[in-house]
């Protein structure tokens, strides 16, 4: 990466109004079936544009063609029934409905490569495209086959590192895999969840990163931080061992949260995209406050390792509060840019 401070979003914008209700998580589509492929793919459009007229470096897709981060990936999957479902608690944290796995899981074809060469024709910039994490997948399922969550990730992370290799082909520059679930199992994590991750990443050249963050910016999540303490420690269980894993970069959650910001020390090494945006507030970040955030990350990421980012998806917010954050991220990251020179 040539310019110092690339900034990204970690994942999701905002749907325009006539492709899906918008600050809303799984909101149905609203075109019928014979327009939806192309009203997707003219929605992933905006959201480049948007970044880029906000200024961001490392452009995604937006995940504009996803209902959700986990579920439309696993939609594309044999193995898993959607018609039969369980209500399960996912993140240790909510009650959801969600469908079975009943037999082996493969992914019969591609899920997300033909749009990520659509997003690649679009830019020249760097492009970033999110997975699923292992983890984070299994979470969000109920399983009636392996019945074993270290057994059913293992499946998913050869799938992913399927999906990944193809993404890499297409021109994708970091492939990112989202892993909520790190801040909530650790002790599996240790056990087998970065292994998995390893496994999603085995044999990839372009970057891999990693985004471990406290939710999107929904009441469940909130209310869970609430009882989180006044320093939230959940990365210190899992960073000895990500710093030694081959991912590359590490994607957190620290504007406004209760992170203190000396545990990155742990992941010393590593590439480190900063949340310097929350995503569960409608008011928008000063460039000044996110440059602010920016200055303590750099006390112990060294500057040509960090990549100022949002905490987490944006899909919850109005595009305008969407477009505003982004552009207020990427003025901060200038006015530290300007710092460093
Ligand atoms: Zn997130």
């Amino acid at each position: 990466m040539k310019t110092l401070l690339p900034t990204s979003i970690a994942g999701s914008l905002p749907k325009p109004a006539w492709l899906a209700q918008p600050e809303t998580l799984w909101s149905p589509w609203k075109l019928p079936e014979d327009e939806l492929a192309e009203g997707k793919l003219d929605a992933l459009r905006l959201a480049v544009q948007n970044q880029l007229l906000s200024g961001i470096d490392i452009v995604s897709d937006g995940e504009q063609s996803r209902q959700h981060f986990v579920t439309t990936f696993i939609e594309h999957l044999n193995g898993v029934d959607f018609e039969k479902r369980k209500t399960v608690k996912i993140r240790n944290r909510y009650d959801a409905s969600v469908p079975v796995v009943v037999d082996a899981v493969t992914r019969p074809e591609a899920v997300f490569v033909k749009d990520a060469k659509f997003l690649r024709q679009l830019t020249s910039q760097p492009i970033k495209w999110a997975l699923p994490g292992p983890m984070t997948m299994i979470d969000t399922l109920y399983d009636d086959h392996y019945k074993s969550r270290e057994a059913l990730a293992w499946e998913f992370a050869k799938i992913l590192n399927q999906e990944a290799k193809e993404l890499e082909a297409a021109g994708v520059d970091i492939i990112q895999f989202d892993e909520p679930a790190f801040n909530v199992f650790f002790d599996e994590v240790n056990d087998w969840g970065i292994a998995a991750l390893e496994r999603a990443v085995e044999g990839l050249k372009c970057e891999t990163a990693v985004h471990i963050c406290y939710g999107y910016g929904i009441k469940a999540n909130t209310e869970w931080k609430k009882t989180l303490g006044d320093e939230w420690r959940q990365y210190e269980s899992v960073f000895p061992k990500l710093q030694k894993s081959s991912i590359d970069i590490v994607s957190l959650e620290c504007q406004n949260s209760r992170v203190p910001m000396d545990l990155i020390e742990l992941i010393r090494g590593k590439k480190v995209m900063v949340g310097a945006i929350d995503v569960a507030t409608s008011t928008i970040e000063t460039p000044q406050e996110v440059a602010h955030t920016l200055r303590n990350a750099l006390k112990f990421v060294d500057a040509d390792k960090l990549y100022p980012s949002t905490n987490c998806g944006m899909t919850p917010l109005s595009r305008r509060i969407a477009a505003g954050k982004m552009q207020a991220l990427s003025a901060g990251a200038a006015i530290v840019r300007g710092e460093l020179a």
